[in-house]
C-alpha cells in the first residue's frame, strides 16, 4: 500500500485534522498523482456535515485535484510520469452502460464512484484530494495545461465543469439572456463561461458587495435579489437561470424571472426538496431542469477550452490548518470565489 497523508473529518460536523491513511498500489491501469492543489467545494462542506446522506468517516474531502504524475501502471497509455494532471468528482464508473458509452459517466446506470465519501468497486472507501497523493484509473484522469496558473485551474475540475456542461447542453450563446443565481465558486465560473459563449449574463445575488466583482468577471448586469425594485425590473426577461445556490431557497420566486419557454437549471444541491407549483410551470411553458458535473471527455474539452481562452478560477489560497475558518467563510458566501488548498502547507 501507498502511505498518504491528508486532512480528514473523523465524524460528521467535526473539524478536519491531520490524518495518515493508505492508498492502493498503482495497478496496471492506474496513475499516481502527487497533488499540488485541491479546491474547496461547497459539496465538501455538505458531505462533512452529512447534509445529503450519512457519510463514510473518516472522510478526506476534495474533488478539485491538480498535480503532477509520479507513477503510471504498465498499461497506461495517455500519461507518463512528470505530466500535469487533474481529477474531478469521479474516479470510476461501470464503463459499459449506455450512459458511460455516451461519455456521460456522471450518469452511469450502475452508479459512478465519487472521488471521496464512497466505496470503490472493490468495496474500499475512496479518499479525496485534501491529501498529498492519489491513485486513479487513467480513464478518470485528465490532462492539465502548463500555460495557466495551476492552483487557479483546480476549481475547473468541479466548479468549472458543473457550470460548463449545462451551458453547453442547453446551447447557451449569442442572443440568450442568462442569469446566474448565486455568485460563489460555481456561480463565478458560470459567469465566465456564459460571457465566453456570447450570452448576456446577469448575476442574481443576495450580496450587494459583489457588484463590482461581478462586473470584473465579465457579467453585464447585477441584480440584488433582496431589492424589490431591482427584482421586479427583471421579471420575464431570462432564457435561462443557472441556479448555483447551496442553501434552501424558494425556486418559485425565480421562475417569474424567466421568459416563456425559459429553463431554470438547478446545479446547487441544498439538502431540502425544491417546491415547484404546477401553475408556475404551466403558465409560460417553463422547465425546471438539473445537471450533474460532466463526463470525462467533456471535462477534458472544458480544460482545453479554458487553456485556449485563458479562463481560470478566481481563488484564495488556503493553508490546511485554516480549513475550519475557510468553511465558515464559505457558508457566509464570503469567498472570492474559491478557496484552494496548497498541499505545500500540509
Ligand atoms: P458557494 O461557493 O458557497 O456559493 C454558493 C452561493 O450561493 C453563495 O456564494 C451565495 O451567493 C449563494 N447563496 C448562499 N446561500 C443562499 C441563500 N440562502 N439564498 C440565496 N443565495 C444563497 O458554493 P459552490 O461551491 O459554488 O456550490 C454551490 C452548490 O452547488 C452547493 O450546493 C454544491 O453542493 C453544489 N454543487 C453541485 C454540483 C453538481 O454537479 N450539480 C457540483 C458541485 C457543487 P450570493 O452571495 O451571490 O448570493
Ligand atoms: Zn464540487
Amino acid at each position: 500500500m501507498i502511505q498518504a497523508k491528508g486532512y480528514a473529518a473523523q465524524s460528521p460536523a467535526t473539524d478536519l485534522t491531520p490524518w495518515n491513511f493508505e492508498r492502493r498500489e498503482v495497478g496496471p491501469h492506474d496513475v499516481q498523482i502527487d497533488i499540488a492543489f485541491c479546491g474547496v467545494c461547497h459539496s465538501d462542506l455538505h458531505q462533512v456535515n452529512n447534509d445529503w446522506f450519512p457519510g463514510i468517516f473518516p472522510m478526506v474531502p476534495g474533488h478539485e485535484i491538480v498535480g503532477r504524475i509520479s507513477q503510471v501502471g504498465d498499461h497506461v497509455k495517455k500519461f507518463k510520469a512528470g505530466d500535469l494532471a487533474g481529477v474531478g468528482c469521479l474516479v470510476d464508473s461501470c464503463q459499459h452502460c449506455a450512459n458511460c458509452e455516451a461519455d456521460l459517466e456522471q450518469y452511469c446506470l450502475e452508479g459512478n464512484t465519487p472521488t471521496y465519501n464512497a466505496l470503490d468497486r472493490s468495496g474500499n472507501p475512496t479518499y479525496g484530494g485534501y491529501s498529498n497523493t492519489i491513485v486513479v484509473r487513467e480513464e478518470f484522469v485528465v490532462s492539465v495545461s502548463d500555460k495557466l496558473d495551476l492552483a487557479a485551474m483546480a476549481p475547473l475540475l468541479c466548479a468549472g465543469i458543473t457550470t460548463y456542461s449545462p451551458l453547453k447542453h442547453w446551447k447557451v450563446g449569442p442572443g440568450h439572456k442568462l442569469a446566474v443565481l448565486g455568485l460563489g465558486g460555481l456561480g463565478h465560473m458560470g459567469v465566465k463561461w456564459g460571457v465566453a459563449f456570447g450570452a448576456e449574463v446577469t448575476v442574481l445575488s443576495t450580496s450587494p458587495a459583489k457588484k463590482e466583482a461581478a462586473r470584473a468577471l465579465g457579467a453585464h448586469k447585477f441584480v440584488v435579489t433582496k431589492d424589490e425594485a431591482q427584482f421586479k425590473a427583471v421579471q420575464g426577461t431570462f432564457d435561462f437561470i443557472l441556479d448555483t445556490v447551496s442553501a434552501p431557497h424558494d425556486v418559485n420566486e425565480y421562475l417569474g424571472l424567466l421568459k416563456t419557454d425559459g429553463t431554470h437549471i438547478v446545479v446547487g444541491l441544498p439538502s431540502e426538496a425544491l417546491q415547484v407549483p404546477a401553475f408556475s410551470l404551466v403558465g409560460g411553458r417553463k422547465s425546471v431542469a438539473g445537471s450533474s458535473i460532466g463526463g470525462i471527455k467533456e471535462t477534458q474539452e472544458m480544460l482545453d477550452f479554458a487553456a485556449e481562452h485563458n479562463i481560470v478560477s478566481d481563488i484564495e489560497l488556503l493553508d490546511f490548518k485554516d480549513i475550519a475558518s475557510g468553511y465558515e467563510r464559505m457558508l457566509k458566501g464570503d469567498v472570492r470565489y474559491r478557496f484552494v488548498l496548497d498541499v505545500a502547507t500540509l
